[in-house]
């Protein structure tokens, strides 16, 4: 095995002018991403190349060398999957970070992967265009993240999750290989649709250079309804009864009282804090039909016993209580340490996942605030304890594995948009079976021999 500072020399030399932090202090920096609970390792060093030729030569070094490389975004994952690999690379995107056209006549944008996803939809905004997918961290994630983590967020129950928008991508294969998928066409069915297999893969089968993505005309100015409810029975039955009538909003979250109270406590927003449940529903139909949508959910929400539902009309308005959605984990990170966890059922289990979480934190004796994207049977139990207290960070670790085993008991997932990262690893087989996981880990020898693309990640190390 050859030392470790020959890789160094070897990309000082053979990728001029590249940026490798080596500094203690700055490898330190990229150690962890927003799993906080997770013991990443530090990073040998960080690259931040400024083009698809620099990925590629830094990919092929690191392959000869057979050291791992961990590809990086803004750092926001909430699953390990961009944290650091004792003695890896890390390769931050973030330089590359160019929108390089905007084509109306197709719809569709190609970016760089290091790019915002709020500074993609503004600019796309400003030629009448959007590009729908929109986590809540949508001000600090990047695209090449997003399509890492095949990234939900609060319009997915509309406009569906980043899958839907990825038309083609170009990518770097573990060999420092560059290829090109998709295209701008609406239809294209020649061969595997290796798009796909990149979305979602977390960085483990290629480093995304580029990617081309589907836009939309804009949407009309939003109206919305918030509606507090005395029981967590009564918030499901609304979801259900919204669904029911035939709607489809574009945005159905929803925020539990301890979720409420902390949001609340920030911003001083006289919220409802006897409420046991809050949900914000969405429509960007525009006009009578936005109308006709939201008197639809605020119909569903009363029958189901709202005690209180406010309507606005004012746009500026809907984006401000669709901001303090957003606010809620940072909200509860207030409190102290905090878990978030990622959850997800078919919407008709939603009231049993809602009491099984009840459950779990009660058995556990842990504080939990239940929030994210209820329309979507998605929902994010955050688990928050004083910050040192390792007995109760044992309970939540508890809490936490029997929180993924109750939600794949109802026919869910252990994680529906932050990704198995290194976080869930030891529980993929049990949600997709051994022989599911066989195939996963034969795609990843085919494209990835020697392992050198985020190992352990997504799929347990062999
Ligand atoms: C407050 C808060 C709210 C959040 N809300 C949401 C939400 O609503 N919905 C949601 O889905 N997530 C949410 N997240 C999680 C996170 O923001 C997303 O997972 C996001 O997609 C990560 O983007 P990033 O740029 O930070 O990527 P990183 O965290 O840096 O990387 C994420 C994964 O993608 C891989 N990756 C990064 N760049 C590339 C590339 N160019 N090529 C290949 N692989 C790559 C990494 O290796 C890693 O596995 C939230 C996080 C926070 C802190």
């Amino acid at each position: 095995m050859r030392p470790m500072s020959d890789i160094l020399d070897a990309l000082r030399a053979d990728v001029p002018g590249l940026q490798l932090l080596t500094d203690e202090i700055d490898r330190e920096s990229y150690r962890r991403d927003e799993a906080l609970h997770h013991e990443p390792g530090l990073p040998l060093a960080v690259a931040l190349p400024r083009s698809t030729d620099e990925v590629a030569a830094i990919v092929r070094i690191a392959a000869a060398h057979r050291v791992p490389v961990v590809p990086r975004g803004a750092g926001s994952g909430l699953s390990g999957g961009s944290s650091g690999i004792e003695g890896a690379v890390t390769i931050a995107l973030t330089r590359m970070d160019r929108i390089l056209e905007i084509d109306p006549e197709n719809r569709v944008a190609v970016v760089q992967p290091g790019v915002i996803n709020a500074d993609l939809k503004a600019a796309v905004a400003r030629e009448g265009l959007f590009y729908a997918p929109d986590p809540a961290s949508y001000e600090f994630c990047t695209i090449g993240g997003n399509i890492g983590t095949n990234a939900g967020g609060l319009c997915c129950i509309k406009y569906g999750v980043t899958r839907e928008a990825v038309a083609a991508v170009e990518v770097v294969l573990a060999d420092g290989a560059v290829i090109r998928t998709g295209g701008r066409g609406v239809k294209d069915v020649a061969g595997y649709s290796l798009t796909q297999l990149m979305v979602g893969s977390q960085g483990t089968l290629g480093i995304i250079t580029e990617a081309t993505l589907r836009l939309r005309p804009a949407p009309q100015r939003s109206q919305t309804v918030l509606a507090f409810f005395p029981t967590m029975a009564a918030a499901a039955d609304a979801v259900t009864r919204t669904m029911a009538s035939g709607v489809t909003p574009c945005t159905l979250e929803l925020m539990d009282r301890f979720t409420i109270a902390a949001v609340d406590d920030w911003h001083r927003l006289e919220l409802d804090r006897t409420a046991e449940a809050l949900l914000l529903i969405e429509s960007d139909l525009g006009g009578p039909a936005a109308e006709a949508e939201i008197a639809s959910a605020e119909a569903a929400c009363r029958t189901a016993g709202a005690a209180e539902v406010v309507r606005s009309t004012d746009p500026a308005e809907a984006d401000w209580l669709r901001q303090v959605r957003r606010m809620a984990y940072r909200a509860l990170e207030r409190l102290g340490a905090c878990r978030m966890e990622d959850v997800a059922v078919p919407r008709s289990r939603l009231l049993d996942l809602l009491a099984e979480i009840g459950t779990i934190a009660e058995r556990h004796q842990v504080r939990c605030g239940t929030f994210g994207h209820v329309g979507d049977g998605n929902l994010h139990p955050t688990f928050v304890w004083d910050r040192g207290d390792t007995a109760s960070e044992e309970r939540v670790e508890a809490a936490c594995q029997e929180l993924y085993r109750a939600a794949m008991g109802m026919g869910g997932t252990l994680t529906g948009e932050h990704g198995i990262g290194a976080t869930r690893v030891h529980l993929l087989a049990e949600q997709r079976g051994s022989e599911a996981v066989r195939v996963m880990q034969r795609i990843k020898s085919a494209l990835d021999p020697h392992h050198i693309l985020n190992p352990g990640r997504v799929l347990p190390l062999e």
